[in-house]
């Protein structure tokens, strides 16, 4: 696992928002608070557990769909910005293969349809530089071994939550 890419990954995603504007105040965070929904739980990326987020209460379970060993924080109180983890800085977005484009790319996370007001917008509502960035740190990831298996282990859970619509 090369943290490296993480690190990138992370870094094209330090300072580009869905909007133009801070989106969090259209729905008082939403994403960030505990609904007891499917979006409640952030899944971790390989090494992002080691990061220390005192915001959050951490746990190890299986993935409900893959059974894949994930770590995953439940937020408590808001977040330090800089340390917030990958699958946030990529909300409402969600990684898959596209098949179309034969690479690695992000679709609306379908787990953002009951609690997100952009998600009814698409992609296309989305500010372009931030799609554009979120592709980009996933096709990255994807080029590592350890970081291409939690992709498509979280594709598979988004995947069949949006069966499930
Ligand atoms: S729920 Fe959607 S609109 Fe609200 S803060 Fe999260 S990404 Fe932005
Ligand atoms: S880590 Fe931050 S951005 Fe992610 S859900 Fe928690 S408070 Fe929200």
């Amino acid at each position: 696992m090369d943290t490296a890419l993480l690190n990138s990954a992370n870094s094209l995603l330090e300072n580009v928002t869905p909007l133009r504007d801070d989106c969090g105040q259209y729905c008082d965070r939403a994403c960030c608070r505990d609904n007891g929904e499917a979006g409640s739980c952030v899944w971790l990326l390989p090494g992002e557990d080691a990061n220390a987020m005192e915001w959050a209460q951490s746990h190890e379970a299986l993935m409900p769909v893959t059974k894949t060993k994930c770590a995953g924080v439940y937020c408590l109180s808001p977040c330090d910005r800089a340390l917030r983890p990958f699958m946030c800085r990529i909300f409402p977005l969600s990684p898959y293969f596209s098949e179309k484009k034969n690479s690695w790319s992000v679709r609306m996370d379908r787990r953002a349809a009951a609690l997100c007001p952009l998600f009814s917008y698409g992609k296309k509502g989305l500010r372009s530089e931030f799609v554009s960035a979120c592709e980009q740190a996933v096709q990255l990831l994807a080029s590592d071994a350890d970081y291409l298996s939690c992709l498509e282990a979280l594709e598979a859970e988004e995947a069949a939550y949006r069966m499930e619509l």
